[in-house]
């Protein structure tokens, strides 16, 4: 009468299928969380994001005490972890969210087998890290969506389970110990503004945006100074925030920016749709091959230039800078600086990838991986070949330039919009300021741009 709930991308209490389910008929349950080597090893284990999954651990593992449990955290290889968890407790089943990379995939079939071999069950629920599972809504002649307006279209007609509470009790059998919880402390490399992880911290954001932020999300979304998306990223990277209940919480607030907050989450789900399927377009161009990219090595003075924020084009340093100084990005900074790094310097998409996925906090592959094709048009961009100027860009979402101002202080004393061309200074200003000359010329680049892309 044991069950494990093996809690991955879904570190949290409320709304947690497989830990509902788990406890069911009174069951008692071993709560595990297993630091997957294979995931340290792939070099996916980045500072920021072990600092805010070590905050996590620590508030699940308080949520559970709470209800009379505790969470057990192992390391090394998941599924002789996980197996040897199952056998420590006596369990005969094991509950998992279901997950889209191809390592989540594969590590789900191994856990199948070495469990069935040991005569216990492997329950995989859906809709735990989605709101709508990826294979639900399919277009008649594929098994997944290319193209996001068909497919939030159904997306969007789908009746979604209703969430669910918090268990008020959890009962952990005896006997099964656990490695002391990470903390924050102990780690190196951490930005200094990074946002606190938990799933209290994370209904605390929640309630705080839908009270006073989601209203003008519509308006407001774009606009890098003002700051008004949700920042519910890493919360939903990490799981202490379920996609289905934010659906549903967003649907009951209502509204127009309601309406368009619900269709950036389907966004989320569209990419998980589309990796899931796909889950080499983790590496490889998903629909339009382009070989012609400078890459990070003969590129590497502009790569560097680009990773550090000194481009010289204010827009795009300001957004490389606050990835730097808080683990996140604006998501228009994202597109502005993915866009000069794969169309303006023409350096393959891959490079930039790596680098967010090295600091973003909510660094998820497929939505990292699959936007940065979105930008290089390789990915689902029905405009593939679209490019973004940064200049114009900047004046358009950064009217009065305070977003260049807070990020570059070299420019702080450059007032209004003036600070998005700070090359039209006058020489002895310019020179003042400290702040480098553009890396490339803008038309150099669509230049290089049309002759990679065989349009000149
Ligand atoms: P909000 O605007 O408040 O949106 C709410 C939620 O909707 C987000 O938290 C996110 O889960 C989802 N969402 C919003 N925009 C997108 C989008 N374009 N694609 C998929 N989901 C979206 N998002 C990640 O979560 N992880 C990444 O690694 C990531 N890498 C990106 C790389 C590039 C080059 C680009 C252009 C975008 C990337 N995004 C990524 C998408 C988006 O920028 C972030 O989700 C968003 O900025 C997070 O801030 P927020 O929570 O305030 O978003």
């Amino acid at each position: 009468n044991v069950s494990v709930v093996l809690f991955t991308a879904d570190l949290r209490v409320h709304d947690h299928p497989p830990l509902r389910a788990a406890l069911d008929g009174s069951r008692r349950v071993v709560p595990l969380f297993v630091r997957d080597r294979a995931v340290d090893a792939a070099g996916f284990a980045a500072p920021n994001r072990l600092a805010f999954l070590a905050d996590c651990l620590h508030d699940l593992d308080a949520e559970l005490r709470r209800r009379g449990g505790r969470l057990v955290l192992r390391s090394g290889d998941l599924v002789t972890e996980v197996c040897r968890v199952a056998a420590e407790a006596d369990a005969d089943e094991v509950h998992l969210a279901a997950d889209v990379s191809r390592h989540a995939q594969r590590r789900e079939e191994r856990l199948r087998r070495a469990l069935e071999a040991d005569g216990r069950r492997l329950h995989v629920h859906e809709t735990v890290t989605t709101a709508v599972a990826p294979g639900a809504v399919t277009p008649s002649a594929s098994d997944h969506f290319a193209v996001f307006t068909p497919y939030f279209r159904q997306w969007a007609q789908q009746q979604l389970r209703d969430p669910l509470g918090a268990p008020r009790t959890v009962r952990v059998p005896d006997g099964v110990g656990s490695e002391e919880l990470p903390s924050r402390a102990g780690l190196t490399g951490v930005a200094e503004g990074l946002a606190r992880g938990g799933e209290a911290e994370g209904r605390k954001r929640l309630g705080a945006w839908l009270r006073s932020g989601i209203a003008a999300y519509e308006d407001r979304h774009d606009d890098l100074a003002g700051d008004a998306t949700s920042r519910l990223s890493p919360h939903l990277h990490f799981g202490t925030l379920s996609p289905v209940e934010l659906v549903h919480r967003a649907r009951e607030a209502g509204g127009p920016g309601a309406e368009a907050f619900v269709r950036q989450l389907a966004w989320r789900d569209f990419h998980r749709q589309v990796l899931s399927a796909r889950p080499a377009a983790a590496a490889d161009d998903y629909r339009t091959q382009h070989d012609r990219w400078r890459s990070e090595r003969s590129a590497h003075e502009d790569v560097e230039a680009w990773k550090e924020g000194r481009t010289g084009y204010p827009v795009v340093d300001a957004a490389m800078r606050q990835l730097l100084h808080e683990g996140w990005m604006h998501n228009r900074g994202r597109l502005l600086t993915a866009g000069f790094l794969t169309k303006t310097l023409y350096v393959d998409w891959r490079v930039g990838a790596r680098y967010f996925l090295a600091h973003l906090v909510d660094g998820d592959v497929a939505n990292n991986q699959l936007n940065w094709q979105w930008m290089a048009g390789t990915g689902t961009d029905t405009r593939p070949n679209r490019v973004l100027n940064p200049v114009a860009q900047a004046k358009r979402h950064d009217p009065d330039g305070a977003y260049v101002r807070r990020w570059v202080p070299e420019l702080a004393a450059v007032e209004g919009p003036a600070v998005h061309e700070p090359w039209k200074l006058r020489g002895p200003d310019l020179e003042a300021l400290g702040y480098p000359e553009p890396v490339v010329d803008l038309s150099e680049g669509l230049t290089r741009f049309k002759r990679a892309r065989g349009r000149d």
